[in-house]
């Protein structure tokens, strides 16, 4: 029988940075997972934008969480030799007759300041699509996370630290105040299933919402500008021509199956995004359901009852960015440095656990 500190079920960008955020503390760790079955961060694009939606709404933490996104992206970048966090500005284009005036406040609110370009009547490239104008947007980017995940999959199977398993949480028991979870013991579990999570009978009570969502890869003729253009639904440009186009939201048919609906959305979506001389060939097709929740905050600390089970979940559709300054502070809380972050801890719910 494994013995372990820490059992992480889950191994998807949530798992896996807490899990090197804790080797980096010189925690022993193991992890179980059944092999991306329902992943959402393979299917993701790792889009990093701190302002968002109709609203303009710039996250609270912003700054916080892009700082710890690259110090963290970029020491797994010289840890794994392999590229994954790519700064590209953005370029977000009018979507309602409201826009120029939402755009003028915000870009007199000193907070939004440093992330909102001018005003522009004319699109950055002529491949893209101007429309009613639009701004460019500042320190946004993206994460390449499937690249990171099979890097980190085969880092953790060479240190014998993942084991390839599907995890009943029913099953679980307590002996002599250690947890025993699929043939492994350990003092405690931390559960980050993603949006699976949503049926863990330990966490249920937790308010998920669920959210599928569909991507298309794409390789046109041209190359693009190196831009990411964004009307709500984006094209995000990748070299060589080249290029993601996402995303659908659908909360009805949670399921990761790629459907003809969603690809027929996306492709309809293109022609107010950008200019091809000829349709692009499709590369790839994906789909997964983002761990989104009622709060829009994620869902981070011990059982209110069970201290041993602990969750790190529900960071929604902007994991990327949030994931790794929430996988450092929840090290810290793990290793008795530090509270779990208040605006995330689940006790903010503790009600709804009958
Ligand atoms: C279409 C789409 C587009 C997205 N685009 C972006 C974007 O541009 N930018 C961004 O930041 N975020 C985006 N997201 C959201 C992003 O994917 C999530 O925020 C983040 O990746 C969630 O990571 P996670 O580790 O919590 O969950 P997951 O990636 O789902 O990982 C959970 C892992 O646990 C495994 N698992 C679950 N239950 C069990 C079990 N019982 N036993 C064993 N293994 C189990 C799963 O198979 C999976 O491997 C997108 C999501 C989707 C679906």
């Amino acid at each position: 029988m494994n013995e372990t500190r820490t059992l992480i079920v889950g191994q998807g960008l949530a798992g896996s940075l807490l899990a090197w955020e804790l080797l980096r503390r010189g925690q022993r760790v193991v992890i179980l997972d059944d092999d991306h079955a329902r992943a959402s961060s393979t299917a993701a694009a790792g889009l990093i934008n701190p302002v968002t939606g109709m609203r303009l709404v710039r996250h609270p933490l912003a700054e916080t969480f892009l700082t710890a996104a690259e110090g963290c992206y970029r020491a797994l970048e010289r840890d794994l030799h392999i590229p994954l966090l790519h700064w590209v500005p953005l370029w977000r284009c009018s979507r309602s007759e409201t826009d120029p005036a939402r755009h003028r406040t915000r870009r007199r609110d000193p907070a939004y300041k440093d992330f909102l370009g001018p005003w522009r009547a004319a699109a950055p490239h002529p491949a893209i699509v101007a429309g009613q104008g639009g701004f460019m947007q500042r320190h946004t980017g993206y994460l390449a996370p499937r690249r990171l995940l099979a890097a980190l999959k085969d880092r953790f199977r060479q240190q014998g630290l993942l084991r390839i398993a599907r995890v009943e949480a029913g099953t679980l028991q307590y002996s002599r105040r250690r947890v025993l979870l699929a043939g492994c013991r350990a003092d405690r579990v931390v559960f980050c299933e993603g949006a699976s999570g949503a049926g863990n009978p330990w966490f249920r009570w937790l308010p998920f919402q669920p959210v599928k969502g569909e991507i298309l890869t794409l390789r046109a003729d041209a190359s693009l500008p190196n831009v990411i253009v964004n009307a709500g639904q984006w094209v995000l440009p990748l070299g060589n021509g080249r290029f993601k186009l996402g995303a659908t939201y659908d909360r009805t048919h949670l399921d990761c199956i790629p459907t003809a609906a969603g690809r027929d959305q996306l492709l309809a979506a293109l022609t107010h995004l950008i200019r091809l001389e000829s349709p692009p060939r499709l590369l790839a097709h994906r789909a997964g359901i983002r761990p989104s929740t009622l709060d829009k905050a994620p869902f981070i600390g011990p059982h209110p009852v069970h201290p041993a089970l602990l969750i790190f979940n529900g960071f929604g559709s902007r994991g990327s960015m949030s994931i790794p300054w929430y996988a450092a502070r929840f090290a810290d809380y793990l290793c008795g440095h530090g509270p779990v972050p208040a605006e995330a801890d689940i006790l903010r719910f503790r009600d709804r656990l009958k």
